[in-house]
């Protein structure tokens, strides 16, 4: 029966296979929320999964996501809340790409199907935590802050901004710590570099980077270089 299917076919088939196998690797999940920020190309995606052991975690984790036939994504969990068994998505959905379409047409009520996993793991040493991210680790500096004691690990963090959003007015309440920045026609590593030396960098301990892989190797070179910084730097690049 083989040798009768075409390359195309073949491949199909295999393609087919592959992912049906994949998928029973995941598990279903129900959308529960879903809120589109001011431009729409942020989205947030609350989801119900009760079996997920949040209470477990210590680590940032990433759910992989089937964003289509044979397409998944990660995307990085946070705001969870474990007696609900809920948390939130930030997904950048502003460019072509199966988990961006993905995300623009997601709505309340749709099972997806996803897997969690480890993703990154967060400063040990006690002390002050540098963040710099972009919109799309944004659920990345949110989960570490819940993970972490504020206490024992304050944290100071600048979120690139590559176009003018809204920030939602709960964000900024509940983070007051945290600076969008935003500036028209500059790019991702001048405006966190510019941040980044407006801090003093010998008072942190930890510093972390997270999102669009080349500014995230920049930048963590830049401060490799930078004799002032004594901090351990954990570097995580998403997309390039
Ligand atoms: C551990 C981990 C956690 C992650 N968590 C998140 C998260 O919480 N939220 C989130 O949005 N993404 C997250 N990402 C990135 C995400 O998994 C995808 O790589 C990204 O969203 C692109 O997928 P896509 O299918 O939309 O585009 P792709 O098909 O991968 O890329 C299509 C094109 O779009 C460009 N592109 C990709 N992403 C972006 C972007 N954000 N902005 C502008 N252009 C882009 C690419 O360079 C490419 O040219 C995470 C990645 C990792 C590894």
């Amino acid at each position: 029966m083989w040798l009768l299917l075409t390359k195309k076919e073949m491949a199909n088939v295999l393609k087919k296979a592959m992912s049906g196998l994949f998928d029973k690797m995941l598990s279903s999940a129900k959308v529960i929320d879903v809120k589109y920020w001011n431009p729409s190309s942020m989205v947030e995606i609350e989801v119900h999964f009760p079996t997920l052991q949040t209470e477990k975690w210590k680590t940032i984790h990433r759910v992989k996501c089937r964003v289509g036939d044979l397409e998944y994504r990660d995307y990085t969990p946070s705001s969870w809340d474990t007696g609900k068994g809920t948390f939130k998505l930030y997904v950048e959905a502003g460019h072509d790409g199966a988990g961006s379409r993905w995300a623009q047409q997601i709505k309340a009520g749709d099972e997806i199907l996803l897997g969690a996993v480890h993703a990154a793991q967060i400063p040990l040493k006690e002390g002050r935590i540098l963040c710099m991210v972009d919109l799309s680790a944004l659920g990345h500096v949110l989960s570490l802050k819940q993970l972490t004691d504020q206490g024992r690990f304050p944290m100071d963090v600048a979120v690139f901004l590559h176009e003018s959003f809204h920030i939602p007015e709960y964000l900024q309440k509940e983070n007051p710590e945290f600076e969008f920045l935003y500036r028209e026609n500059e790019h991702n590593v001048s405006v966190l570099e510019e941040w980044l030396m407006s801090k003093k960098l010998a008072n942190y301990e930890s510093i972390c980077i997270a999102g669009n892989t080349p500014m995230v190797s920049q930048l963590r070179k830049k401060l490799k270089a930078n004799p002032q910084v004594g901090a351990r730097i954990l570097a995580q690049g998403f997309w390039s």
